[in-house]
Protein backbone atom coordinates (compact mmCIF):
# COMPACT_ATOMS: atom_id res chain seq x y z
CA UNK A 1 0.00 0.00 0.00
CA UNK A 2 1.11 3.40 -0.30
CA UNK A 3 1.88 6.09 1.47
CA UNK A 4 -1.25 8.04 -0.58
CA UNK A 5 -3.42 5.00 -0.37
CA UNK A 6 -3.12 4.67 3.47
CA UNK A 7 -3.19 8.78 4.28
CA UNK A 8 -5.98 10.07 1.67
CA UNK A 9 -7.49 7.09 -0.08
CA UNK A 10 -10.19 9.76 -1.62
CA UNK A 11 -6.89 11.43 -3.32
CA UNK A 12 -5.29 7.93 -4.37
CA UNK A 13 -8.52 6.49 -6.03
CA UNK A 14 -8.68 9.69 -7.99
CA UNK A 15 -4.95 9.49 -9.33
CA UNK A 16 -5.11 6.26 -10.05
CA UNK A 17 -8.73 6.78 -12.30
CA UNK A 18 -6.45 9.37 -13.74
CA UNK A 19 -3.81 6.80 -14.69
CA UNK A 20 -6.28 4.81 -16.31
CA UNK A 21 -7.58 7.32 -18.23
CA UNK A 22 -3.99 8.13 -19.19
CA UNK A 23 -2.86 4.88 -20.17
CA UNK A 24 -5.78 2.97 -21.93
CA UNK A 25 -6.66 6.63 -23.81
CA UNK A 26 -5.08 8.34 -26.65
CA UNK A 27 -3.63 11.50 -25.85
CA UNK A 28 -3.58 13.84 -28.72
CA UNK A 29 -3.54 17.33 -27.14
CA UNK A 30 -0.63 18.82 -28.70
CA UNK A 31 0.67 20.98 -25.42
CA UNK A 32 0.88 17.36 -23.77
CA UNK A 33 3.68 14.90 -23.15
CA UNK A 34 4.50 12.10 -20.84
CA UNK A 35 7.44 12.85 -18.63
CA UNK A 36 9.95 9.71 -17.94
CA UNK A 37 10.15 8.24 -14.39
CA UNK A 38 13.68 9.80 -13.71
CA UNK A 39 12.00 13.45 -14.59
CA UNK A 40 8.56 12.18 -12.36
CA UNK A 41 10.89 10.79 -9.66
CA UNK A 42 12.82 14.19 -9.22
CA UNK A 43 9.62 16.12 -9.10
CA UNK A 44 8.14 13.97 -6.52
CA UNK A 45 11.44 14.53 -4.27
CA UNK A 46 12.44 15.73 -1.19
CA UNK A 47 13.80 19.03 -2.68
CA UNK A 48 10.21 20.11 -2.56
CA UNK A 49 10.90 20.59 0.57
CA UNK A 50 12.94 23.68 0.25
CA UNK A 51 12.61 27.85 0.37
CA UNK A 52 15.69 28.96 -1.96
CA UNK A 53 14.93 32.88 -3.11
CA UNK A 54 17.53 34.23 -4.89
CA UNK A 55 20.30 32.44 -7.16
CA UNK A 56 22.59 30.32 -7.01
CA UNK A 57 25.39 31.85 -4.68
CA UNK A 58 23.12 34.48 -3.88
CA UNK A 59 20.22 32.89 -1.67
CA UNK A 60 18.20 34.56 1.00
CA UNK A 61 17.99 31.70 2.99
CA UNK A 62 20.50 29.18 4.27
CA UNK A 63 20.97 25.47 3.82
CA UNK A 64 20.69 26.07 -0.35
CA UNK A 65 23.65 24.57 -1.04
CA UNK A 66 22.38 21.53 -3.08
CA UNK A 67 19.84 23.84 -4.50
CA UNK A 68 22.45 25.97 -5.77
CA UNK A 69 24.25 22.84 -7.87
CA UNK A 70 21.08 21.80 -9.09
CA UNK A 71 20.01 25.05 -10.49
CA UNK A 72 23.32 25.46 -11.81
CA UNK A 73 23.35 22.05 -13.87
CA UNK A 74 19.72 23.30 -14.53
CA UNK A 75 21.08 26.41 -16.04
CA UNK A 76 23.98 25.16 -17.64
CA UNK A 77 22.34 22.30 -19.91
CA UNK A 78 19.64 24.54 -20.31
CA UNK A 79 22.39 26.79 -22.32
CA UNK A 80 24.02 23.93 -24.20
CA UNK A 81 20.82 22.42 -25.25
CA UNK A 82 19.55 25.64 -26.86
CA UNK A 83 23.21 26.83 -27.66
CA UNK A 84 22.38 29.96 -25.41
CA UNK A 85 24.56 32.46 -22.82
CA UNK A 86 21.94 32.67 -19.91
CA UNK A 87 19.25 30.76 -19.32
CA UNK A 88 16.76 31.18 -16.21
CA UNK A 89 15.07 28.19 -15.29
CA UNK A 90 12.78 29.54 -12.51
CA UNK A 91 9.48 30.59 -13.96
CA UNK A 92 6.90 28.73 -12.64
CA UNK A 93 5.06 28.64 -16.19
CA UNK A 94 5.68 29.77 -19.64
CA UNK A 95 2.96 32.58 -18.95
CA UNK A 96 5.59 33.65 -16.04
CA UNK A 97 8.42 33.35 -18.24
CA UNK A 98 6.45 35.95 -21.30
CA UNK A 99 5.27 37.91 -18.56
CA UNK A 100 8.78 38.72 -17.00
CA UNK A 101 10.66 39.64 -20.35
CA UNK A 102 7.70 41.85 -20.30
CA UNK A 103 7.97 43.33 -17.23
CA UNK A 104 12.08 43.45 -17.36
CA UNK A 105 11.83 45.55 -21.09
CA UNK A 106 8.62 47.32 -22.01
CA UNK A 107 6.18 49.84 -20.09
CA UNK A 108 2.57 49.59 -19.47
CA UNK A 109 0.94 50.95 -22.62
CA UNK A 110 3.22 50.12 -24.94
CA UNK A 111 2.41 48.89 -28.13
CA UNK A 112 3.44 45.03 -28.40
CA UNK A 113 2.81 43.19 -31.72
CA UNK A 114 1.58 39.17 -31.76
CA UNK A 115 -0.04 36.31 -33.31
CA UNK A 116 -4.15 36.80 -32.08
CA UNK A 117 -5.00 34.30 -30.28
CA UNK A 118 -7.72 32.86 -32.99
CA UNK A 119 -5.34 32.29 -35.04
CA UNK A 120 -2.39 30.51 -33.30
CA UNK A 121 -1.19 33.08 -30.55
CA UNK A 122 -1.15 32.40 -27.04
CA UNK A 123 -3.69 33.91 -23.85
CA UNK A 124 -0.25 35.58 -22.19
CA UNK A 125 0.95 37.49 -25.50
CA UNK A 126 -1.67 39.85 -25.19
CA UNK A 127 -5.60 38.53 -25.40
CA UNK A 128 -7.84 41.25 -23.51
CA UNK A 129 -8.70 39.12 -20.63
CA UNK A 130 -4.78 38.35 -20.27
CA UNK A 131 -2.55 40.25 -17.74
CA UNK A 132 -0.72 40.95 -20.93
CA UNK A 133 -3.70 42.29 -22.44
CA UNK A 134 -4.43 44.57 -20.05
CA UNK A 135 -1.02 46.56 -19.49
CA UNK A 136 0.00 47.03 -23.46
CA UNK A 137 -1.83 48.28 -26.19
CA UNK A 138 -1.69 44.76 -28.22
CA UNK A 139 -2.06 44.74 -32.05
CA UNK A 140 -2.49 41.32 -33.53
CA UNK A 141 -1.36 39.94 -36.85
CA UNK A 142 -2.77 36.40 -38.17
CA UNK A 143 -2.24 34.18 -40.77
CA UNK A 144 -2.83 34.99 -44.32
CA UNK A 145 -6.32 34.02 -45.63
CA UNK A 146 -5.60 31.60 -48.49
CA UNK A 147 -2.34 29.96 -47.41
CA UNK A 148 -3.43 29.98 -43.57
CA UNK A 149 0.73 30.54 -43.00
CA UNK A 150 2.46 33.38 -41.56
CA UNK A 151 3.33 36.20 -44.34
CA UNK A 152 6.14 37.96 -43.42
CA UNK A 153 5.88 40.68 -45.62
CA UNK A 154 2.31 42.05 -44.24
CA UNK A 155 4.00 42.04 -40.72
CA UNK A 156 6.67 43.97 -41.33
CA UNK A 157 3.87 46.36 -42.84
CA UNK A 158 2.16 46.20 -40.00
CA UNK A 159 5.18 46.80 -38.04
CA UNK A 160 6.06 49.79 -40.27
CA UNK A 161 2.55 51.25 -38.79
CA UNK A 162 2.05 50.32 -35.47
CA UNK A 163 5.91 51.11 -34.43
CA UNK A 164 5.83 48.63 -31.56
CA UNK A 165 8.16 48.50 -28.19
CA UNK A 166 8.14 44.37 -28.70
CA UNK A 167 7.21 41.90 -31.28
CA UNK A 168 6.65 38.30 -29.99
CA UNK A 169 6.62 35.73 -32.37
CA UNK A 170 5.18 32.16 -31.26
CA UNK A 171 2.24 30.34 -31.18
CA UNK A 172 0.15 27.27 -29.68
CA UNK A 173 -1.88 26.09 -33.11
CA UNK A 174 0.61 26.98 -35.82
CA UNK A 175 1.13 23.69 -38.07
CA UNK A 176 4.03 25.65 -40.00
CA UNK A 177 7.56 26.30 -39.25
CA UNK A 178 8.45 29.80 -37.69
CA UNK A 179 10.77 32.17 -40.03
CA UNK A 180 12.11 33.20 -36.41
CA UNK A 181 15.23 35.32 -38.71
CA UNK A 182 12.28 37.38 -40.27
CA UNK A 183 10.85 38.04 -37.54
CA UNK A 184 14.30 39.04 -35.85
CA UNK A 185 14.89 41.58 -39.06
CA UNK A 186 11.51 43.09 -38.66
CA UNK A 187 11.81 44.00 -35.06
CA UNK A 188 15.41 44.77 -35.93
CA UNK A 189 13.98 47.44 -39.02
CA UNK A 190 11.16 49.15 -36.53
CA UNK A 191 13.56 49.35 -33.39
CA UNK A 192 11.48 46.84 -31.33
CA UNK A 193 12.58 43.98 -28.77
CA UNK A 194 11.94 40.52 -30.50
CA UNK A 195 10.91 37.83 -28.33
CA UNK A 196 10.79 34.54 -29.54
CA UNK A 197 8.21 32.06 -27.18
CA UNK A 198 8.80 28.51 -28.59
CA UNK A 199 6.56 26.47 -25.28
CA UNK A 200 5.30 24.14 -28.22
CA UNK A 201 8.01 23.69 -30.29
CA UNK A 202 11.31 23.72 -27.81
CA UNK A 203 12.04 20.26 -28.15
CA UNK A 204 11.89 20.52 -32.13
CA UNK A 205 14.44 23.22 -32.12
CA UNK A 206 16.69 21.76 -29.00
CA UNK A 207 17.01 18.72 -31.91
CA UNK A 208 17.82 20.55 -35.07
CA UNK A 209 14.41 20.39 -36.63
CA UNK A 210 13.01 23.54 -36.50
CA UNK A 211 14.95 26.71 -36.85
CA UNK A 212 16.47 28.71 -33.65
CA UNK A 213 15.41 32.01 -32.91
CA UNK A 214 18.42 31.89 -30.38
CA UNK A 215 20.83 34.28 -32.32
CA UNK A 216 18.05 36.17 -34.19
CA UNK A 217 15.15 37.15 -31.91
CA UNK A 218 16.53 39.11 -28.38
CA UNK A 219 14.86 36.95 -25.97
CA UNK A 220 13.63 33.31 -26.06
CA UNK A 221 11.20 31.78 -23.61
CA UNK A 222 9.32 28.81 -23.45
CA UNK A 223 7.63 26.22 -21.41
CA UNK A 224 9.15 22.37 -19.94
CA UNK A 225 6.65 20.67 -20.36
CA UNK A 226 5.26 20.35 -24.16
CA UNK A 227 7.57 18.78 -26.65
CA UNK A 228 10.61 19.02 -24.84
CA UNK A 229 9.06 16.30 -22.44
CA UNK A 230 9.98 17.65 -19.07
CA UNK A 231 7.87 18.41 -15.78
CA UNK A 232 5.74 21.87 -15.65
CA UNK A 233 7.05 25.24 -15.47
CA UNK A 234 8.65 27.70 -17.57
CA UNK A 235 12.58 28.91 -19.21
CA UNK A 236 13.92 32.22 -20.27
CA UNK A 237 17.31 32.47 -22.46
CA UNK A 238 19.01 35.38 -23.73
CA UNK A 239 22.42 36.43 -24.31
CA UNK A 240 24.91 37.84 -21.14
CA UNK A 241 24.51 41.01 -21.19
CA UNK A 242 20.60 40.92 -20.60
CA UNK A 243 20.89 37.87 -18.25
CA UNK A 244 20.78 40.20 -15.02
CA UNK A 245 17.96 42.43 -16.24
CA UNK A 246 15.84 38.78 -16.82
CA UNK A 247 16.87 37.65 -13.35
CA UNK A 248 16.04 40.76 -12.08
CA UNK A 249 12.25 40.58 -13.52
CA UNK A 250 11.65 36.86 -12.65
CA UNK A 251 13.11 37.48 -8.64
CA UNK A 252 11.86 39.97 -6.96
CA UNK A 253 9.93 41.16 -9.98
CA UNK A 254 7.29 38.19 -10.07
CA UNK A 255 7.99 35.33 -8.38
CA UNK A 256 8.85 34.25 -5.01
CA UNK A 257 11.03 31.05 -4.28
CA UNK A 258 11.51 28.96 -7.21
CA UNK A 259 10.26 25.21 -7.32
CA UNK A 260 12.96 23.93 -6.63
CA UNK A 261 11.88 20.39 -6.99
CA UNK A 262 10.68 21.44 -10.43
CA UNK A 263 14.23 22.53 -11.10
CA UNK A 264 15.37 19.44 -10.58
CA UNK A 265 13.39 18.11 -12.93
CA UNK A 266 13.94 20.50 -15.51
CA UNK A 267 17.56 19.25 -15.19
CA UNK A 268 17.23 15.56 -15.64
CA UNK A 269 14.84 16.68 -18.48
CA UNK A 270 17.59 18.49 -19.83
CA UNK A 271 20.19 15.69 -19.71
CA UNK A 272 17.93 13.62 -21.41
CA UNK A 273 17.39 16.42 -24.95
CA UNK A 274 20.77 16.16 -24.71
CA UNK A 275 20.70 12.41 -25.94
CA UNK A 276 20.91 11.61 -29.36
CA UNK A 277 17.54 9.07 -28.58
CA UNK A 278 15.87 12.47 -27.98
CA UNK A 279 16.63 13.61 -31.52
CA UNK A 280 15.13 10.49 -33.01
CA UNK A 281 12.02 11.16 -30.76
CA UNK A 282 11.75 14.40 -31.80
CA UNK A 283 12.09 12.89 -35.64
CA UNK A 284 9.64 10.65 -35.07
CA UNK A 285 6.80 13.38 -33.47
CA UNK A 286 7.04 15.22 -36.82
CA UNK A 287 7.29 12.32 -38.98
CA UNK A 288 3.88 10.58 -37.02
CA UNK A 289 2.32 14.64 -37.04
CA UNK A 290 3.12 14.63 -41.31
CA UNK A 291 1.56 10.87 -41.42
CA UNK A 292 -1.34 11.79 -39.24
CA UNK A 293 -2.06 14.83 -41.27
CA UNK A 294 -2.15 13.33 -44.42
CA UNK A 295 -4.36 9.84 -43.13
CA UNK A 296 -6.99 13.23 -41.95
CA UNK A 297 -6.75 14.45 -45.32
CA UNK A 298 -7.41 11.31 -47.12
CA UNK A 299 -10.39 10.79 -44.59
CA UNK A 300 -11.82 14.05 -46.41
CA UNK A 301 -10.95 16.32 -43.44
CA UNK A 302 -9.63 19.90 -44.31
CA UNK A 303 -6.31 20.18 -42.85
CA UNK A 304 -5.67 24.02 -42.44
CA UNK A 305 -2.75 25.48 -44.48
CA UNK A 306 -2.53 21.96 -46.25
CA UNK A 307 -0.63 20.17 -43.83
CA UNK A 308 2.05 20.59 -41.24
CA UNK A 309 5.87 21.22 -40.49
CA UNK A 310 6.10 20.20 -36.87
CA UNK A 311 4.14 18.37 -34.05
CA UNK A 312 0.35 19.30 -34.49
CA UNK A 313 -2.12 19.85 -37.38
CA UNK A 314 -5.43 21.83 -37.05
CA UNK A 315 -8.64 20.45 -38.54
CA UNK A 316 -11.47 22.69 -40.23
CA UNK A 317 -14.46 20.72 -39.51
CA UNK A 318 -16.90 23.37 -40.84
CA UNK A 319 -17.36 21.43 -44.52
CA UNK A 320 -18.70 18.46 -42.57
CA UNK A 321 -20.83 20.94 -40.19
CA UNK A 322 -19.67 20.04 -36.96
CA UNK A 323 -18.27 22.06 -34.17
CA UNK A 324 -14.82 21.74 -32.47
CA UNK A 325 -16.87 20.95 -29.41
CA UNK A 326 -18.93 18.04 -30.54
CA UNK A 327 -15.74 16.87 -32.08
CA UNK A 328 -14.11 16.93 -28.93
CA UNK A 329 -16.86 15.15 -26.83
CA UNK A 330 -17.41 13.01 -29.75
CA UNK A 331 -13.79 11.61 -29.67
CA UNK A 332 -13.62 11.43 -26.08
CA UNK A 333 -16.84 8.82 -25.89
CA UNK A 334 -14.29 6.78 -28.47
CA UNK A 335 -10.96 7.28 -25.70
CA UNK A 336 -9.42 10.07 -28.45
CA UNK A 337 -8.08 13.02 -26.35
CA UNK A 338 -8.11 16.36 -28.35
CA UNK A 339 -9.01 20.00 -27.91
CA UNK A 340 -11.34 21.91 -29.80
CA UNK A 341 -9.68 25.31 -31.39
CA UNK A 342 -10.41 28.32 -33.80
CA UNK A 343 -9.08 28.11 -36.75
CA UNK A 344 -7.78 31.07 -39.09
CA UNK A 345 -11.16 31.03 -41.19
CA UNK A 346 -13.00 30.88 -38.10
CA UNK A 347 -16.70 31.90 -37.63
CA UNK A 348 -17.82 30.44 -34.26
CA UNK A 349 -17.34 31.41 -31.06
CA UNK A 350 -13.70 30.11 -28.99
CA UNK A 351 -16.28 27.73 -26.80
CA UNK A 352 -17.57 26.09 -29.85
CA UNK A 353 -15.15 26.57 -33.08
CA UNK A 354 -15.13 25.05 -36.08
CA UNK A 355 -11.71 23.20 -35.25
CA UNK A 356 -9.88 20.32 -33.78
CA UNK A 357 -5.67 20.75 -32.67
CA UNK A 358 -4.37 17.03 -32.48
CA UNK A 359 -0.32 16.94 -31.64
CA UNK A 360 1.62 13.81 -31.45
CA UNK A 361 4.14 14.59 -28.74
CA UNK A 362 2.55 11.89 -26.50
CA UNK A 363 1.71 9.31 -28.49
CA UNK A 364 5.39 9.04 -30.24
CA UNK A 365 6.40 9.00 -26.51
CA UNK A 366 4.61 6.03 -26.12
CA UNK A 367 6.49 4.26 -28.92
CA UNK A 368 4.03 4.95 -31.89
CA UNK A 369 5.97 5.20 -34.96
CA UNK A 370 3.72 5.37 -38.80
CA UNK A 371 1.35 2.51 -38.90
CA UNK A 372 -0.60 4.02 -35.45
CA UNK A 373 -0.91 7.41 -36.89
CA UNK A 374 -2.93 5.76 -40.01
CA UNK A 375 -5.09 3.95 -37.55
CA UNK A 376 -5.29 6.97 -35.53
CA UNK A 377 -6.10 9.29 -38.45
CA UNK A 378 -8.62 6.33 -39.69
CA UNK A 379 -10.29 6.09 -36.04
CA UNK A 380 -10.75 9.68 -36.07
CA UNK A 381 -12.45 10.08 -39.93
CA UNK A 382 -14.77 7.24 -38.70
CA UNK A 383 -16.00 9.04 -35.34
CA UNK A 384 -16.62 12.37 -37.20
CA UNK A 385 -17.88 10.84 -39.91
CA UNK A 386 -20.56 9.33 -37.19
CA UNK A 387 -20.94 11.97 -34.92
CA UNK A 388 -24.20 11.31 -33.57
CA UNK A 389 -23.68 7.15 -33.34
CA UNK A 390 -22.48 6.19 -29.64
CA UNK A 391 -22.07 2.27 -30.77
CA UNK A 392 -19.53 3.36 -33.40
CA UNK A 393 -17.56 5.70 -30.51
CA UNK A 394 -17.82 2.36 -28.17
CA UNK A 395 -16.08 0.36 -30.90
CA UNK A 396 -13.40 2.64 -31.67
CA UNK A 397 -12.86 2.92 -28.01
CA UNK A 398 -12.52 -0.87 -28.26
CA UNK A 399 -9.94 -0.67 -30.57
CA UNK A 400 -8.35 2.39 -29.16
CA UNK A 401 -7.85 0.73 -25.70
CA UNK A 402 -6.39 -2.27 -27.48
CA UNK A 403 -4.05 -0.46 -29.13
CA UNK A 404 -2.65 1.81 -25.84
CA UNK A 405 -2.67 -1.95 -24.46
CA UNK A 406 0.29 -2.37 -26.94
CA UNK A 407 2.12 0.92 -26.08
CA UNK A 408 2.33 1.24 -22.39
CA UNK A 409 2.65 4.55 -21.01
CA UNK A 410 5.58 3.55 -18.42
CA UNK A 411 6.81 0.05 -20.00
CA UNK A 412 9.46 -0.42 -16.70
CA UNK A 413 6.27 -0.09 -14.18
CA UNK A 414 3.21 -2.49 -13.35
C1 LIG B 1 1.59 26.77 -23.47
C2 LIG B 1 2.09 28.08 -23.91
C3 LIG B 1 2.48 29.06 -22.98
C4 LIG B 1 2.19 29.03 -21.51
O1 LIG B 1 2.41 27.98 -20.80
P1 LIG B 1 1.84 27.80 -19.31
O2 LIG B 1 2.95 27.02 -18.71
O3 LIG B 1 0.57 27.08 -19.47
O4 LIG B 1 1.68 29.14 -18.69
C5 LIG B 1 3.04 30.22 -23.46
N1 LIG B 1 3.20 30.43 -24.76
C6 LIG B 1 2.82 29.52 -25.68
C7 LIG B 1 3.03 29.83 -27.13
C8 LIG B 1 2.24 28.33 -25.29
O5 LIG B 1 1.82 27.45 -26.21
Amino acid sequence: MSFLERDDPEVAAIIENERQRQVFGLELIASENVVSRAVMEATGSIMCNKYAEGYPGKRYYGGCEHHDVVENIARDRLCSLFSAEHANVQPHSGSQANQAVYFATIQPGDVIMSQSLTQGGHLSHGSPVNISGKLYDVHSYGVDYETEILDYSAIADMARQVKPKMIVCGASAYPREIDFKAFGEIADEVGAICVADIAHIAGLVAAGIHNSPIDVCRFTTTTTHKTLRGPRGGAILCRKGDGPLIDKSVFPGLQGGPLMHVIAAKAVCFKEALEPSYVEYAKQVVKNARVLAETLAENDLRVCSGGTDNHLALLDLSDHGITGLEAEVALGCAGITVNKNTIPREKRSPFVTSGLRVGTPTVTSRGMKEDEMKMIGDWIGRVLKNINDKNIHKMVKEEVSELCGKFPLYPDAV
